[in-house]
């Protein structure tokens, strides 16, 4: 399709804003979805797609690394990272990704173009000195940081500033790893000076600590949030804290610790043992069904990093489905609870003025969940940007 010309998709049902599939046609104009409604009449010469089956807003993955994920180590030289990231975009594109959210990248890499789902980027991690996102620079010595640390109030507004000025579209904060790593002061002087430079925030929480920091500075969304008590999470979903529980991450680690001691990956320190990760799953679960229950909004994140395949969204839908989201809310967490992370209501939705990012599954969203199945078509135009993109699956 092309920018100025109507694509029309003709003949499927369509998800709309409040859950529903009903019979409707879209009309694509401009990288913007430009009607939608039944029975529309195409003019001569504008394009036609037939479609059947479920037609749904582009998926949204809210928690991803482009140049971190991967079965390969990190290449040793600029150009590898560079095609790497541009890989990784590809196949997250032709999984039906239109959109990503991406929490961390080697300085500069998530800004080199690209083909691929619009990118929302933090550039580098925001951390503590030697904190959580420092793990990996002695093994990438020699190539821009993935981390930019920082040590007091002061240092953690400079951290941010950065990332702004790089032209970051939001900031990460990572506020623990095992144990705490940023004080409350840090927290709030990273939050607010991201918010006065009109960036979200998103904090990666892990512990009860570090979620009432995270709570209490005023971030945007919580990442990973394990161990958030109900009373945290309802403290969230009234403040509008969008959660990125990242759960099939931690269900693959235990699956991979299991396999390591069963002698399958090998002597290694990484994964820590079954047990550990037995529990800490276990304990996940719960957070996921507690925030459902407390009504906060879920956004489907993959943290999908070394060793693992960029494109795995669907791994992330169907175990939200697992723990307890009927299949079409597990999808939602993809579509409008993407949209809730990024701020961006212009995505994450059939409708008029949306971003023309449509994908057509033809299988029912049960199907689609349970089977990971990928969708027939990928269609991503969106506003702004000389670009539009038309996939069909071979
Ligand atoms: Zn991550």
């Amino acid at each position: 399709m092309g920018l100025g010309e109507d694509t029309y998709l003709l003949g499927g049902r369509a998800l709309l804003p409040g859950g529903e599939f009903a019979a409707a046609d879209l009309r694509l104009r401009n990288g913007v979805i430009a009607e939608i409604e039944p029975g529309l009449r195409p003019a001569s010469g504008s394009a036609v797609v037939e479609v059947t089956g479920f037609v749904m807003p582009g998926l949204i993955d809210a928690h991803t690394h482009v140049s971190w994920a991967g079965r390969e180590p990190m290449p040793n030289t600029w150009a590898g990272v560079v095609g790497r990231a541009r890989g990784n975009r590809l196949r997250m594109l032709a999984a039906g990704v239109t959109t990503i959210r991406d929490v961390g990248s080697l300085d500069g890499v998530a800004f080199e173009p690209s083909g691929g789902p619009a990118c929302f980027c933090a550039n580098q991690i925001v951390c503590a000195v030697g904190g959580h996102g420092t793990e990996t620079a002695e093994a990438w010595a020699g190539l821009p940081k993935l981390a930019r640390e920082a040590r007091g109030a002061d240092a953690f507004r400079a951290a941010v500033r950065y990332q702004a000025d790089r032209g970051a579209h939001l900031v990460k904060l990572t506020l623990n790893a095992a144990e705490l790593e940023v004080t409350p002061e840090e927290a709030a002087a990273a939050v607010n000076e991201a918010h006065r430079l009109g960036r979200r925030v998103a904090c990666h929480a892990s512990i009860p600590d570090a979620i009432d920091i995270a709570i209490e500075a005023g971030a945007d969304t919580i990442e990973h949030g394990n161990g958030a008590t109900p009373a945290q999470l309802r403290r969230m979903a009234a403040a509008g804290i969008v959660l990125v529980p990242t759960a099939w991450i931690f269900e693959r680690f235990l699956d991979e610790a299991r396999r390591a001691d069963a002698g399958a990956v090998g002597e290694r320190a990484w994964p820590p043992p079954v047990e550990i990760w037995e529990a800490r799953v276990a304990a996940h679960r719960e957070v996921v069904s507690d925030a459902v229950a407390a009504g906060v909004v879920l956004a489907a994140g993959t943290d999908a990093i070394e060793g693992c395949d960029p494109d795995s969204l669907a791994d992330e839908i169907l175990t939200l489905h697992r723990l307890g989201l009927e299949p079409i809310d597990a999808l939602r967490a993809a579509t409008e609870g993407g949209a809730a992370a990024l701020g961006d209501p212009g995505r994450g939705a059939l409708r008029e003025g949306a971003a023309a990012d449509v994908v057509v599954f033809e299988a029912s969203p049960r199907d689609v969940v349970r089977d990971r199945i990928r969708p027939a078509m990928v269609f991503q135009g969106y506003c702004g940007h000389v670009k539009a993109y038309f996939y069909v699956q071979a």
